[in-house]
């Protein structure tokens, strides 16, 4: 996967990404990161990548010119039409399902706006995808474009190594994870649940799948219509509720 990210703060992506799993891949050759300067494809003879809105109000808006030459300096280059994502709390909010459809992709350009955002005719001349991290205002593109290019990379074969295991992750089946425990067997006179020490794995693991149906149902109950529960688990989730209602 390569991932191509446009930014006014090349520095921020490189320090953010390049440490951990996703350091080690990149190390590894599983993922290329290039962070393009947009300054440097200005040509502006003071470096400026920035200007007033038209029509009046706040702020500064990012102009379409550095922006449309930094996309170019890597589409050029390519041998094929990649997708670009511009991050912006006006797109589609960010999933588990949309970051699977993203791992597809051959390369990614992620465009980071900053300021007001992006003059709106280059959004419209190079942008494929527009997603949001959230219902909350960031003051740029950086941080979720980071989020992004984490949460694709833990679906490319090789990134994760079995210590750092996806498997049963959240959302990975629809449910949220149940609950984790590691030594000692009592830290602070709490002991870990008995039957995690059983060695009985069959039983660990039907007491892990009823821990990830009631923490869906008590913390996210709006995953439950979409994820594969079987009737005989809606009926406990149901006794469930009811008896916790009744406390
Ligand atoms: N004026 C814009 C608006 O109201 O939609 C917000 C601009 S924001 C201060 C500056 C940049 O941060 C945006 O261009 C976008 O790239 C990024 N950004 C802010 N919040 C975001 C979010 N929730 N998801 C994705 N990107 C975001």
């Amino acid at each position: 996967m390569d991932y191509y990210v446009l930014t006014l703060f090349p520095d921020m992506i490189k320090h953010g990404l390049m440490t951990s799993i996703i350091g080690r891949a990149i190390e590894e050759d599983l993922l290329h990161l290039e962070a393009v300067n947009i300054r440097d494809y200005t040509n502006s003879r003071h470096g400026k990548t920035d200007d007033y809105p038209y029509g009046g109000g706040a702020g500064m808006v990012m102009q379409a010119q550095p922006v449309y030459d930094a996309y170019r300096s890597v589409a050029d280059r390519l041998p094929y039409k990649p997708r670009v994502v511009y991050l912006t709390p006006q797109g589609r909010v960010f999933d588990q399902t949309c970051a699977r459809e993203l791992a597809l992709e051959k390369g990614i350009v992620f465009l980071c706006g900053h300021y007001e955002g992006i003059d709106e005719r280059v959004i419209q001349e190079i942008v494929t995808d527009e997603i949001s991290i959230g219902d909350f205002v960031l003051t740029g593109g950086e941080l979720p474009a980071m989020c992004l290019i984490d949460a694709i990379s833990r679906m490319i074969p090789g990134v994760l190594h079995n210590e750092d295991s996806a498997e049963g992750d959240s959302f990975g089946d629809g449910l949220l994870e149940f609950p984790q425990y590691s030594r000692p067997e009592v830290w602070n006179g709490i002991p870990v649940p008995k039957i995690l020490l059983s060695g009985d794995h069959a039983k660990v693991d039907a007491w892990r799948r009823e821990q990830s149906l009631i923490r869906t149902a008590e913390r996210r109950p709006d995953l439950l219509e979409k994820a594969a529960v079987s009737p005989k688990e809606r009926e406990f989730i149901r006794k469930y509720l009811a008896k916790s209602d009744s406390i």
